[in-house]
């Protein structure tokens, strides 16, 4: 059995099984594919003290320090179910899709989430191309431009606000008739000059020259006309869904949103289960967080197995 298991290779799971392999114990890591979100970015520049980088080149990274210590390394392993421990320092086990069953004193849950997707014909196409999900990523990318924000509740609004001081001009489109952010969000939201607001609207298509977007297609919901835009950058902000399907029936404690719940050192409602990064309910989801938070739960993991 392992001292420490991580389920999950994002940045939160890769800095999680650094800080256990440094401590000398039993470390394995098992993940779907490692690497995580970060695979699927192109441009990185708030990955503080890297002026830019790239996603693959960090994930080639993040597995180099990772196998650079004694750590048993599980790629393109899915978790299907988690059973805690009976007893207080007892095993807990994770079962894989090939099911096979791992066995740890502790776990840290860093599985991380992924961005609902707007399923309309360009998105994929143009994902990275003018597609975006994370203002605080690709905000500056699109300075002076005009972009979209898709979605009208409080990340879409908080979204919205933030490009606004960067961007040229701000459309946010909301599928229903009127926006379900908070009332002080959408008060400074109109408040704002080059912002404007269509409701009702729902997105078709993101149209764009074959190599950049170029503006959206939406239908007016209470005429049924259909409409275009112009515009350079489309943020799609409908929701980050943690990766956390697989721990329904444990008890692991979650919020509604399905975010695992943690505390300061990083532990679940389940002694020696611990979580980190997007998975949880630490806001902001940056790989700069995940990383640090993975390190503290895999310390907090540590200070749990010394005190067993
Ligand atoms: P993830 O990166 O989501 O990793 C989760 C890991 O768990 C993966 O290895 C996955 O395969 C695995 N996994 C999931 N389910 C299971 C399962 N059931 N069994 C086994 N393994 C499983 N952040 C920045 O700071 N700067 C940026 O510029 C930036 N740009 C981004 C661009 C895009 C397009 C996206 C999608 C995100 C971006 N982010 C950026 C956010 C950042 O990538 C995330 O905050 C970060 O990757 C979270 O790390 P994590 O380890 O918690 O989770």
């Amino acid at each position: 059995a392992f001292d420490t298991l991580v389920i999950g290779g994002g940045p939160a799971g890769a800095a999680a099984a650094i800080y256990s392999a440094r401590k000398g114990i039993n470390t394995g890591i098992a993940a779907e594919r490692f690497g995580g979100q970060v695979a699927d970015t192109l441009g990185i520049e708030n990955f503080i003290s890297v002026t830019h980088t790239e996603g693959p080149k960090l994930v080639s990274a993040l597995e180099e320090h990772v196998k650079d210590y004694e750590v048993d390394v599980m790629n393109l392993q899915h978790a299907t179910s988690l059973k805690a421990a009976d007893t207080n320092g007892g095993l807990h086990e994770v079962t894989l899709a090939s099911g096979a069953t791992l066995k740890s004193k502790t776990l840290v849950l860093a599985t991380g989430a992924r961005w609902r997707e707007m399923n309309v014909p360009g998105e994929q196409q143009y994902r990275n191309k003018g597609v975006a999900y994370c203002p605080h990523c690709d905000g500056p990318l699109f300075k002076g431009k005009h972009v979209a924000v898709i979605g009208g509740g409080n990340s879409g609004v908080e979204a919205a606000i933030d490009l606004a001081g960067i961007v040229g001009h701000v459309t946010l489109i909301e599928f229903m008739g009127d926006m379900r952010a908070d009332a002080v969000l959408q008060k400074k939201l109109k408040s704002l000059p080059n912002v404007d607001i269509i409701l009702n609207a729902q997105t078709t298509e993101v149209n764009g020259d074959g190599s950049r977007v170029n503006g959206l297609t939406y239908k007016d919901r209470t005429t049924d006309d259909i409409k275009h835009l112009t515009l350079e950058g489309i943020f799609v902000q409908i929701g980050l869904v943690p990766n956390t399907e697989w721990l329904k029936g444990s008890p692991v404690e979650m919020n509604p949103h399905g975010e695992i719940i943690v505390d300061g050192h990083g532990m679940t409602s389940v002694p020696g289960i611990f979580a980190a990064g997007d998975v949880t309910t630490v806001p902001y989801k940056q790989i700069v967080i995940a990383m640090g938070e993975g390190a503290k739960a895999s310390l907090g993991a540590f200070d749990y197995l010394i005190r067993q």
